[in-house]
């Protein structure tokens, strides 16, 4: 009886110490704290949600795509067990960068959320503030000049909204968007939601250092997005265009397409390449489909 006892604790050992072993290796397989910062641009159809993780493995969502596709998309990315991220940012309240993250709230505990706080009167809004008052999160809006840093020389500078939008009303929320530059040492990826040409403009003559290595194309290519001295005046090493298969808006549009092909920026299409990593190190970079 002794003797199968101890045996029986030894098993148990054993279990551990391969569990342990599994994760470890989990861990390294999924690229967690290797030094080097990830941003996926998930394929959630038509809609946007980027996922970072910087070198030691903070995590930030941007956006959450039009449904629960994004939960799915997370678990491609992120450890099976891992139910929490540090920073959810939605650019602005539309459903197809917002509804995404109600499912996000209701599996993940979120320490931070950060928005536009612009006026919403849709059910969606209405959903959304009922899950962010129960998730005790920190909430913050942010606007021009704020910066977040994620630790390992990785941060977040808001660039667009220029003023305080808590309350406002917006006819096209598009305008009243997020954009961000993440920098990581040298490189920059800039992000901008769904802004239109109104906001790109405001945002080149004001003079904003918008220059970065990659964009995400606004508003999933659409052609009311993407000027060409936007484009020019970014001018990146490589552009990704979020957007679903054969949507109904017929984005990304041929006007965009052509405009990175006149300017020989490759670019990467999450309906045709489905999920897209970046890699960076402080220098070089990689670009992986999944
Ligand atoms: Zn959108």
């Amino acid at each position: 009886m002794k003797f199968k006892m101890s045996e029986n604790i030894s098993k148990k050992e054993w279990a551990i110490l391969g569990g342990l072993v599994i994760v470890a290796f989990l861990s390294f397989s999924f690229g967690g704290n290797d030094g080097l910062l990830h941003i996926w641009f998930l394929d959630v159809g038509q809609g946007d949600a980027i996922f970072v993780e910087t070198p030691s493995g903070k995590q930030v969502l941007i956006d959450g795509g039009p449904d629960e596709t994004i939960l799915q998309r997370l678990g491609e990315v992120m450890l099976f067990y891992d139910r929490t991220i540090d920073l959810v940012i939605n650019t602005h309240p539309d459903a197809d960068h917002l509804a995404g993250l109600l499912s996000v709230l209701e599996r993940y505990r979120v320490s931070v959320i950060a928005e536009t706080g612009m006026a919403c009167e849709t059910s969606l809004c209405a959903e959304w503030k009922n899950l962010k008052a129960n998730e005790n999160a920190d909430l913050i809006n942010l606007v021009l000049g704020q910066e977040i840093g994620e630790g390992d020389d990785v941060r977040f500078l808001v660039l667009h909204p220029f003023e305080d939008e808590a309350g406002k009303t917006f006819t096209k929320r598009n305008n009243g968007g997020i954009v961000l530059k993440l920098i990581f040492g040298a490189q920059s990826v800039l992000l901008t939601g769904d802004i239109e040409k109104q906001v790109e403009n405001k945002l080149v003559s004001a003079g904003v250092n918008i220059d970065s290595d990659f964009l995400k194309i606004a508003h999933h290519g659409s052609k009311t997005s993407s000027t060409e001295e936007f484009i020019k005046k970014v001018s990146p090493l490589a552009a990704f265009i979020e957007v679903g298969r054969n949507n109904k808006y017929g984005h990304p549009t041929e006007e965009v397409i052509n405009r990175l092909a006149d300017f020989k920026i490759p670019y990467y299409r999450t309906d045709i390449d489905g999920t897209v990593e970046l890699v960076l190190d402080e220098r070089s970079y990689k670009i992986k489909r999944r």
